[in-house]
């Protein structure tokens, strides 16, 4: 036996690391709910123990995870917690991070069903729950990706593949050049990762046929020109900013008629549909050919998890099948003819137990409860004077700015600097606005107040410092 092997089977066998680790991973829940939601400066500075070469020698495991602890339970932001409404982040459900922790130890690879019979029937349970609960057609796809960067990618691939096809040609075997054309069409509110997709997939960004948006982000029915069967069009349930959704109902049947390719970027608001009084925001969803939906986000799987959901089957594995002499197809799942990766992480583990926890119920719970605690924050936001809500509180997301845009960027600057709750900014039609997004479970009502506070403090000092220039 080398001395390495030697080595790690000590570390089996002993088990040591492993209580380490848990100690760890104790403290740091203790502590992550009620701790600064962003790291102090000091910590962040402390990082630069990270900068070493490379060790000929091995270091011994137990140092291995002091150091990581130590210098790193400090520097990661409170994303567990209640306070953070920075980008759309969300928490991690408790049976998640326990189910996540089960499927470590296993390490499985769901690319195929002989490689992991678990992750293969539980990809195959959960693909019909999504249906389900999502009201979609009963032949739907799923594949479990990393996010909705990769699912919206996947969707768009199938879409690329079934538009041609169409047209007598397999764009796998033939590439783009000389290809029939393929219209894109979407809001000007498009999420970054749509237009990096279509980057990817040689659509090209500069024939984007751009629909206009009303003043809540949502694209403007009238405004989507016609379209017909060469048309991709992307919709989105859930502005990144405000939260906002597109008018589904009239916009899918009209393109559906065109027999477009309807693909919808769901990423945090697809959620809404599993929500009995926030359904209506979702209507209509179900005459789509694809969505892109994260559990990171809204649902609070832990990072990362993102599922594509694709009504054309067959076009979603023309797009992403991969075939080998040793590869072992079965009747059963093989996951990798949904997916980009061959090989990936078996996150369907957490997903399924987060589900199968909450029930319908609990989800809808859960996500009903986000939407109050965001029009709680508008609601409390808006009795200080100097705050402004930009936006309806549809669902989870509230725009907020200040007198000036130099106002807001200092009021940000110094809400982040408190570190009572951390968010980021945007800018919305032309204003700097701070972009607050509500989805963690563990957010209370006194999370909310706190952090009212907290954007009351960073007024105040604003004022005062402008006082003191004068
Ligand atoms: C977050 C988000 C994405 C990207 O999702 P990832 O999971 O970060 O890859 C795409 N679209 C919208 C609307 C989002 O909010």
């Amino acid at each position: 036996m080398s001395e390495i092997q030697d080595k790690m089977f000590q570390e089996i066998r002993n088990k040591k690391i492993f209580n380490q680790v848990q100690e760890y991973s104790f403290e740091y829940l203790e502590s992550v709910f009620d701790r600064n939601v962003y790291p102090t400066d000091e910590a962040i500075k402390n990082l630069s123990v990270f900068e070493e070469e490379l060790s000929v020698e091995s270091t011994s495991a137990e140092e291995v995870l002091k150091q990581l602890n130590f210098y790193g339970s400090p520097t990661t932001t409170a994303t567990l917690g209640g306070r953070y409404f920075g980008f759309v982040t969300g928490s991690a459900v408790p049976v998640g991070l326990a189910a996540k922790k089960l499927g470590t130890f296993w390490d499985q690879a769901p690319a195929m069903n002989v490689l992991s019979p678990i992750g293969s029937k539980l990809e195959a349970v959960v693909e019909k729950w999504m249906i389900e609960l999502f009201n979609l057609p009963s032949n739907t796809s799923a594949g479990f990706v990393s996010g909705t960067s990769t699912a919206n990618l996947c969707s768009l691939a199938a879409a690329r593949y079934r538009i041609l096809q169409r047209n007598n040609w397999d764009v796998n075997e033939k590439g783009l050049r000389n290809s029939p054309k393929i219209r894109v069409i979407t809001g000007v509110h498009a999420h970054s990762t749509v237009l990096k997709a279509i980057g990817i997939l040689g659509l090209g960004k500069e024939n984007i046929e751009w629909v206009p948006v009303d003043n809540h982000g949502r694209i403007i029915s009238e405004q989507i020109p016609e379209l017909d069967e060469s048309c991709i069009l992307i919709l989105q349930a859930g502005n990144v900013n405000s939260g906002a959704f597109d008018d589904f109902e009239a916009i899918c049947r009209k393109a559906k008629k065109a027999n477009a390719w309807i693909h919808i970027d769901g990423a945090f608001g697809l959620w809404a549909g599993a929500v009995k009084k926030l359904k209506h925001l979702t209507k209509g969803i179900e005459n789509a050919s694809s969505w892109a939906v994260d559990g990171h986000k809204t649902l609070n799987t832990p990072y990362d998890c993102g599922i594509v959901l694709c009504a054309d089957r067959e076009a979603m594995i023309a797009a992403l099948h991969m075939s080998g002499s040793y590869i072992v197809e079965s009747e059963e799942r093989d996951g990798m003819f949904y997916t980009p990766e061959m090989s990936r992480r078996a996150r369907i583990i957490e997903l399924w137990s987060i589900m199968k926890y909450l029930g319908k119920k609990g989800i809808d719970e859960m996500i009903l409860m986000m939407h109050k605690r965001a029009k709680q924050f508008a609601k409390e936001i808006l009795e200080i004077e100097g705050f402004y809500v930009e936006n309806d509180v549809v669902f989870n997301q509230v725009v907020v700015r200040c007198d000036s845009n130099d106002i807001t960027t200092n009021v940000l600057c110094n809400i982040q600097r408190l570190r009572e709750c951390w968010l980021g900014g945007s800018v919305w039609f032309g204003k700097k606005v701070m972009r607050v997004s509500i989805c963690s479970w563990a957010t209370t009502e006194d999370d909310i107040s706190r952090s009212v506070m907290s954007f009351k403090k960073a007024l105040d000092l604003e004022l005062e410092k402008q006082k003191v220039i004068k």
